[in-house]
């Protein structure tokens, strides 16, 4: 078994007119206007413009992390406040970091099921999502309901 590179994620921007589900073809809830070609190309725009940023600031705590590291292994005689402070410090950046980095994959994920038709499809029930919360959380991957028992638990 051969597993797939994944490598898909960067040749986005090349794909101009490759998308064959159509925006009319997402799920939404009832009483709700079915996707318009526009609504679904702002979203996507957006979401897009925030993975490029989100990636750049992935890049740049990356690097600083990096170089921090580099000055913690070659600074052997600091006293252990310094060393601690310096450990906060690192820690600090790390989280956020992560944080950046999760943020950074619901974006991709988000992105990617737009590109395969099931983006709105909720991730625990399989109902739709709701185009109104979708505009509002264009990440949401639960309707309102199992999101709300996610939190409870
Ligand atoms: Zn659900």
């Amino acid at each position: 078994m051969t597993a797939a590179p994944h490598s898909a994620a960067n040749h986005g921007a090349a794909n101009h007119g490759a998308v064959t589900h159509g925006a009319a073809d997402l799920p939404v809830r009832p009483g709700e206007d079915p996707w318009s070609d526009a609504e679904l190309a702002d979203l996507r725009i957006e979401l897009e413009k925030e993975a490029v940023a989100l990636r750049a600031e992935l890049g740049d705590s990356q690097a600083q992390i990096a170089a921090r590291l580099g000055d913690a292994a070659t600074e052997a005689g600091d006293d252990e406040a310094d060393t601690s402070s310096k450990l906060f410090e690192r820690e600090h950046e790390l989280a956020l970091s992560n944080n950046t980095r999760e943020l950074l994959e619901q974006t991709e994920h988000a992105l990617a099921r737009i590109e395969s038709g099931t983006y709105g499809v909720c991730e625990s029930c399989g109902k739709p999502i709701g185009k109104a919360r979708l505009q509002a959380f264009p990440r949401a991957t639960l309707c309102v309901a199992c999101k709300q028992r996610q939190e409870r638990r």
